[in-house]
């Protein structure tokens, strides 16, 4: 018998799907399948990269005390209560080590990221999943659910890969009934997209259980820079340090955020241009016949009539260079997720699917 074995939970997770980039023997794909900003980095983060590379001999700041300043700048936060990590990928798993093991349970709704699952299994704890209304997170059945084993509850607003949020006062609600011991986990990675909202930072600010977490990946156009962020109190912030490498962050990549967070004005236009055309993009594929949920963030989730259609439409869609995202493993067989690209990505992705319900295949 094999006396090497990995700790328990841990051959319960399935492997991480990423969005797939290529298609075998098609060229000049278009690549709407991982919520990617079509419109790349700002000009001034690409310009604090190739400065930051001139410094890649020497090791990185440990406490990344110019990016958490940066950040707290813009959005008017305590640099205290800031922590970075290689994307909001590793504060969820940094969340998970610290605050829950074996016999713990950790909260993620129905249709939540996949990460939630992975990093709670990791960490040894069971992954409690709640169920959703019509594609919408419903705080009843999370405050249900919720019990004395509870550690952590998992809740993105807007959410992937359904793009519906709720409001604050939901969310306050929440953070209000769920049990002591219990931290509510506000995963901002499209807050961005929301015009207004603070992505739970005033909650995370005045309220002990709630921790907020972003990212440079999405409306910054660093997916490939790795970095992302918590905000919480500082007490669980010095918790979360405690178990984060030194040097989690690359020089280069924190001069990329560092710069990216200050360009307030490219992140406006980003934001203004995703929302005009999300709105095309859904209202096209009403035309033609495909509805989708409200969405408020960079992407739609576009719903067929059975699982057979959906994938069909994805197969026809590869074999003209469009890759989108099968979120058959986030229990939505029947829907495809569609990142809002630029203008023409968005036209091509439109006219494609209207012809494969004209029905051509
Ligand atoms: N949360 C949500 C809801 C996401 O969709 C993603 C990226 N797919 C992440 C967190 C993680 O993003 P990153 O690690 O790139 O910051």
């Amino acid at each position: 018998m094999n006396q090497i074995a990995p700790q328990p939970g841990i051959m319960e997770i399935a492997l991480y799907q990423g969005g797939k980039a290529s298609v075998e023997g098609v060229s000049n794909v278009i690549k709407l399948s991982s919520n990617e900003n079509p419109f790349g980095p700002s000009e001034a983060a690409q310009e604090a990269v190739r400065r930051a590379a001139r410094e890649m001999h020497r090791y990185p700041s440990t406490d990344h005390a110019e990016l958490r300043a940066a950040i707290a700048e813009v959005h008017g936060l305590d640099a205290r209560q800031i922590i970075c990590g290689v994307g909001s990928d590793e504060i969820i798993h940094f969340l998970c080590q610290a605050y829950a093991g074996p016999g713990d349970e950790v909260i993620h709704t129905e249709h939540g990221f996949a990460m939630y699952r992975i990093s709670a299994l990791a960490a040894g704890a069971t992954p409690v999943e709640v169920p959703e209304q019509e594609r919408v997170t419903d705080v009843d059945a999370i405050l249900a659910a919720a019990g004395p084993k509870t550690k952590l509850v998992f809740l993105a607003n807007p959410n992937n890969p359904t793009g519906t949020m709720i409001g604050l006062a939901e969310i306050e609600r929440l953070a209000e009934g769920l049990p002591p011991q219990a931290i509510l986990v506000l995963d901002g990675a499209y807050a961005e997209y929301v015009e207004g909202y603070d992505g739970g930072a005033a909650l995370a600010g005045s309220r002990s259980n709630v921790v907020m977490t972003r990212t440079f990946s999405k409306l910054y156009g660093l997916g490939g820079m790795r970095v992302g962020w918590g905000y919480g109190s500082q007490e669980i912030i010095d918790v979360l340090n405690r178990i984060r490498g030194p040097f989690n962050l690359s020089t280069v990549a924190l001069a990329a955020a560092e710069a990216a967070i200050r360009d307030t004005a490219y992140v406006e236009r980003c934001r203004s241009e995703n929302t005009r055309l999300r709105n095309w993009l859904a209202e096209a594929l009403a035309e033609h016949g495909v509805p989708s949920d409200a969405s408020t963030a960079n992407f739609v989730l576009a719903r067929f009539g059975s699982p057979e259609e959906a994938a069909a439409c994805d197969a026809f869609l590869q074999s003209e260079g469009l890759i989108v995202r099968r979120v058959a493993g986030y229990n939505l067989p029947a829907a495809l997720r569609i990142t809002v690209g630029d203008e023409p990505s968005c036209r091509r992705v439109a006219h494609v699917i209207g012809r494969f319900k004209a029905g051509e295949r």
